[in-house]
């Protein structure tokens, strides 16, 4: 898809919805592999120059994703790509697989889902 201004805005209410259903702080969102490179290097270490190879990427520690906006054919893939990324900050602890392609699919549809809880030891 080609990055411009209504694009930008979409993607980025898009973001603010998901990130409510799913009770996280709004991420900073990455738009091109341009903006990854200009982030600082320890932000994005060892998912970097490997970036756009993916439709996104979340960097946890830091509350950042990047949606790669070019490599997505469709709205479709956008908002997969979109509630995927927001997902892995949500369930930080869960993989990839049945159970996390669940969890995308939910907070499509509009499920909410109450904030992250880190259990205590
Ligand atoms: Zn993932």
């Amino acid at each position: 898809m080609k990055l411009n201004p209504d694009i930008r805005l979409s993607i980025l209410e898009k973001t603010g919805i998901c990130s409510a259903r799913l009770s996280i702080p709004e991420p900073k969102v990455l738009l091109s592999t341009r903006e990854v490179l200009q982030m600082p290097k320890e932000i994005t270490a060892g998912r970097r120059t490997t970036a756009y190879k993916y439709y996104g990427v979340s960097y946890m520690q830091h509350n950042l994703v990047f949606i790669n906006v070019k490599k997505i054919p469709n709205e479709k893939a956008l908002d997969d790509t979109i509630a995927h990324e927001l997902v892995h900050l949500r369930f930080p602890y869960l993989s990839h697989g049945r159970r996390f392609n669940k969890l995308v699919r939910q907070v499509l549809r509009g499920k909410t889902f109450g904030p992250y809880q880190k259990r205590r030891t």
